[in-house]
């Protein structure tokens, strides 16, 4: 293995860490057998040691605290201990309990917590071929949408689908997802745009979240177009979304936060308001897809302290001193400005170097941005956002998880959170965005249940 000096950007990072176990009863179940990965080339911790507290932001953004030789044991789901190897089989408790653990021999590869897919829409029925290959031809929107293709051709389908045939489609790409070393989904609906539709969306979300080993956070987005009846007087639509939809989804438990997709031809700011305003008052968090076509003044929505804004392609200099003051994370999905052809991309280095919390997203759809795969995300955020391997790692980890809310329990290896970790067959972590296009994750570990995938 290379010395650990070598690795450039983690040269501050987590100086050795004394592997301890505390005095433990395992359960007799298998399913809260101990679970140990050792040997490991680099176990990208993340943990907070010197940085700030928070969501990572400015020169933070690249500390992984990367520990050579690592070691991790997990118990009931859960992370116990993490330190070195040497000091792992020393540990009293382990070598008392050894065969009541499962042992996985990392061989010198590496470990980084579960990826955190921070915005998707997977409860959708099927691909948007039409879209893409007119679009190849040069086919205007107006164009694709008269030749059967388009966000409604979309919803048409997911509103004559079953609730088990929707579910199925997201489980489907869950598991794909985990394949990738994503072990936390955001998960939107969007695409039902009726009362009935967008509540049924959600329950095959939740459906789908409760045969997956890994966290599924839901997400209403009944603001994500509006629909063709409603144009011209969106206003109604509206109140549809706060009236009807928001108080059962939020009664149910069926959502975590509400979504508005506010741009030009979408939502206005004063729509996203009144659907905030809503969401607040039955105790929901919201988060908005905010300047992908046209820039909007964000700063009157702080007020409703929103988890992130997503896309920010467009962003307005004078509300980057704002987010920086704040938790409120940018989620950038480079995999849509790819998907369309664009030349621009979000511009992640004025951002971060502003001191705004980023994240890193797939913005999984079946009309702009048709991957599950986070390290492609990575790898795009490198060559065309230039941010380095290690602030992509952050922002798809522990930023992921400010940006669902959840980081005392996800995006980072350490004591007391989520058992969820993702081994990548490569020696140096900078692999994982360098190899575009294909797939190093060989196992993932959700809430402790361990997937292989080859
Ligand atoms: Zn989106």
């Amino acid at each position: 293995m290379p010395d650990f000096q070598a690795f450039g950007e983690s040269q501050q990072d987590a100086p050795d860490k004394l592997f301890t176990v505390p005095a433990l009863k395992l359960p007799k179940s298998l399913k809260h057998k101990g679970l140990l990965l050792a040997n490991i080339g680099q176990l990208l911790t993340l943990r907070l040691g010197s940085v700030r507290p928070g969501p990572r932001r400015g020169p933070d953004l690249k500390q992984l605290s990367i520990i050579q030789d690592g070691a991790v044991l997990c118990v009931a789901g859960k992370i116990v201990s993490v330190g070195k190897t040497r000091d792992a089989l020393r540990d009293p408790w382990l070598k008392k309990n050894r065969k009541k653990v499962t042992e996985i021999d990392c061989t010198g590869k590496v470990v980084l917590p579960g990826l955190v897919d921070s915005h998707t829409h997977p409860a959708f029925v099927n691909p948007r071929l039409v879209d893409f290959e007119k679009r190849i031809e040069g086919a205007s929107y107006e164009e694709i949408a008269a030749a059967g293709g388009g966000i409604r051709s979309s919803c048409e389908s997911v509103q004559n689908a079953s609730k088990a045939t929707l579910a199925e489609k997201v489980l489907s790409a869950l598991h794909d997802m985990a394949a990738y070393g994503t072990t936390t989904v955001e998960a939107k609906s969007g695409y039902g745009l009726t009362l009935e539709s967008e509540l049924s969306s959600l329950e095959a979300i939740n459906a789908a979240a409760s045969r997956w080993p890994g966290t599924v956070v839901p997400t209403l987005l009944g603001a994500h177009v509006v629909p063709k009846e409603f144009q011209g007087c969106s206003q109604k639509y509206v109140e549809i979304v706060c009236k009807e939809m928001i108080p059962p989804a939020a009664r149910r438990k069926l959502a975590q936060f509400v979504d508005v997709f506010c741009d030009k031809g979408a939502f206005t700011p004063d729509e996203t308001e009144q659907i905030f305003e809503a969401a607040r008052q039955y105790e929901l968090s919201v988060r908005a897809h905010m300047g992908q076509l046209s820039e909007t003044t964000l700063a009157p929505f702080l007020r409703f302290d929103p988890a992130s804004f997503d896309h920010m392609d467009h962003v307005n200099q004078n509300d980057l001193a704002q987010l920086a003051k704040g938790d409120t994370v940018a989620t950038l999905v480079p995999g849509a400005n790819y998907f369309l052809g664009l030349k621009d991309y979000p511009d992640a280095r004025r951002l971060i170097d502003a001191g705004v919390p980023v994240a890193l997203a797939t913005d999984y759809n079946p009309g702009t941005s048709p991957t599950l795969s986070m390290p492609m995300a990575m790898s795009l955020a490198c060559t065309h956002m230039k941010m380095s391997p290690a602030e992509t790692v952050a922002a798809t980890t522990i930023n992921g998880a400010w940006a669902l809310r959840m980081a005392a329990r996800k995006g980072s290896i350490e004591p007391g959170k989520d058992a969820d970790l993702a081994v990548f067959g490569i020696t140096d972590y900078r692999e994982i965005p360098y190899w575009f296009g294909a797939n190093h994750c060989e196992l993932t570990v959700l809430n402790g249940v361990i997937q292989r995938h080859r």
